[in-house]
């Protein structure tokens, strides 16, 4: 079972492994790195797909984005998909 959490604009999800992703327009990120109060996060087909997509946080805030997804949506794995 997934759990959900919403932080300002921000969702979400813990993966099966326990691992804390990032949904953002119903793609999953997970964190690469934190540098300050910026977190890094990398889609999660970068290896997989070689996708470059990648979002800065900080704080409640998204900071900066590049989608370029060079994949389908998560949409299908993203199990309650009525949270976003
Ligand atoms: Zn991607």
């Amino acid at each position: 079972m997934c759990k959900f959490s919403v932080l300002g604009f921000l969702r979400f999800v813990w993966s099966e492994k326990s691992n804390l992703q990032l949904i953002v327009d119903g793609f999953l990120f997970h964190l690469d790195k934190k540098c300050g109060s910026q977190q890094f996060w990398q889609c999660i087909y970068c290896e997989k797909t070689k996708c470059r997509a990648r979002v800065i946080t900080s704080g409640e805030k998204m900071e900066k984005r590049r989608s370029l997804h060079n994949h389908q949506p998560h949409s299908k794995i993203i199990k309650n998909e009525s949270l976003w």
